[in-house]
C-alpha cells in the first residue's frame, strides 16, 4: 500500500519521518512483532504526531507498543520520549546506563542544546522536552537483550559519538539500528540507490578511535543492512564502513594539523567541508554542489564543532603529560 506515513523495509520493520528540521533528515522506526510493538528512536516531540498516524494506518493499537528505544540521549533521537512515554501506558524506556539520568532531568542536556542552537531555534527545532519517570526505565548494559515475542533484540555499547549511546542487533533482519554511530546518510544526496555516507562527531564527546572500535564491531556481526537515524536503510555495509573508516582517520589527521592554529574550528569546518565536497563530486558527479552545501551546512558546523572539542581534550592531556600534572 502506497502512503505518505511511513515506508516499509520488510520483516515487520517501519521508517517514518521524525519531521525534523526538513523531510528526510531524521527517522524512527517501528519494530512490529505479532502484536507488540517497538519504537526505536523517538525524534523530537513534533514526531509524535508521526509515529500515530503510522500506528493507526497499519491498524495497530498503542497498547501494543512495548518499548521505546532511543539510541542515546541527543534531543534529535530523544527529545520526543517524555510525550511518547505519556501516550503508551504499556511502554517501558530502554535507554543506556549513562543516557538514563538525562531522560530523568533533561535540564543538562537542555541546556547544552541551547548552547549550540539558542533559544529561539532550540524551541523550533525541539519545542519542550518533557521527563521520563524512572520507574519506567530499563536500563541495558552491553549485550543486554530484549524479547519482542521471540524476537530478539541484543544491545551493544557503541561509543564514539556519544558515551550513552548503544545500537540494537536484530537477527530477524540482520541488520543494526546505528543511531549515530555508522554515520549519516541522506537519500536526496544521491538517491536510494546511490548513497553517500560520512560520519556524525557532533559535540561534545566525539572520540575517532572509540568510533572506529564501534565501527569495528557492528561489522564483527556481518549485517545485510544498517538501519540508519539519518536517514533509513543502507545496504552493502561493509563497503559503507570503509568509507566512513576513511573519513573518521581524515578528521583526526585534520583536527591534529590544525591542534595550536588559531581560530581553529572554522578552519576545521572549512577543511572537512572541502574535503567532503570533493569527496561526493567524486562520487555524484552530476550533484549540484550549492545545494549539497545547503544541505550539510549544519553538519559541517556541528562535527567541527565536536573535532574541535576532541582536540582540546587532545592538547590539554598532552599539557598534562609534559608538565607531570
Ligand atoms: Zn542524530
Amino acid at each position: 500500500m502506497i502512503n505518505d506515513k511511513y515506508t516499509n523495509l520488510n520483516d515487520g520493520i517501519y521508517c517514518i519521518d521524525a519531521r525534523y528540521i526538513c523531510p528526510g533528515n531524521a527517522c524512527c522506526y517501528l519494530i512490529v512483532e505479532d502484536n507488540e510493538i517497538a519504537i526505536i528512536e523517538t525524534g523530537t516531540v513534533f514526531t509524535v504526531e508521526g509515529i500515530e498516524e503510522a500506528l493507526h494506518h497499519l491498524s495497530l493499537n498503542k497498547e501494543m507498543v512495548r518499548y521505546i528505544i532511543p539510541t542515546h540521549v541527543h534531543l534529535d533521537h530523544a527529545g520526543g520520549a517524555g510525550v511518547l512515554m505519556q501516550k503508551y501506558t504499556n511502554a517501558q524506556l530502554v535507554i543506556h546506563p549513562r543516557g538514563a539520568k538525562h531522560m530523568i532531568n533533561p535540564d543538562k542536556l537542555v541546556a547544552g542544546s541551547k548552547a549550540v542552537y539558542g533559544e529561539k531555534k532550540f524551541r523550533e527545532l525541539y519545542g519542550e522536552v518533557v521527563p521520563v519517570p524512572e520507574y519506567r526505565m530499563l536500563t541495558m548494559q552491553d549485550r543486554d537483550k530484549i524479547y519482542l515475542k521471540k524476537r530478539i533484540l541484543e544491545f551493544r555499547h557503541t561509543p564514539g559519538h556519544a558515551e550513552h549511546h548503544f545500537c540494537i542487533w536484530d537477527q530477524v533482519s540482520q541488520g543494526w539500528f546505528s543511531g549515530d554511530t555508522f554515520g549519516i546518510s541522506y537519500e536526496k544526496l544521491g538517491g536510494k540507490q546511490n548513497r553517500f555516507i560520512f560520519p556524525t562527531t557532533s559535540p561534545v564527546q566525539f572520540d575517532p578511535d572509540k568510533l572506529l572500535g564501534s565501527i569495528d564491531l557492528i561489522m564483527k556481526y556481518k549485517p545485510k543492512q544498517i538501519f540508519l537515524t539519518h536517514f533509513s536503510v543502507i545496504k552493502e555495509p561493509a563497503k559503507q564502513a570503509k568509507i566512513l573508516r576513511e573519513q573518521i582517520e581524515s578528521y583526526r589527521k585534520i583536527a591534529i594539523e590544525l591542534r595550536f592554529s588559531s581560530n581553529r574550528e572554522k578552519k576545521i569546518f572549512n577543511a572537512i567541508k572541502v574535503m567532503t565536497i570533493s569527496n561526493i563530486v567524486s562520487k555524484l558527479p552530476c550533484c549540484d554542489i550549492k545545494k549539497v552545501e545547503n544541505l550539510l551546512e549544519l553538519d559541517f558546523k556541528l562535527n567541527a564543532q565536536g573535532i574541535d572539542i576532541w582536540i582540546s581534550k587532545q592538547n590539554e592531556k598532552n599539557k598534562k603529560i609534559s608538565t607531570g600534572k
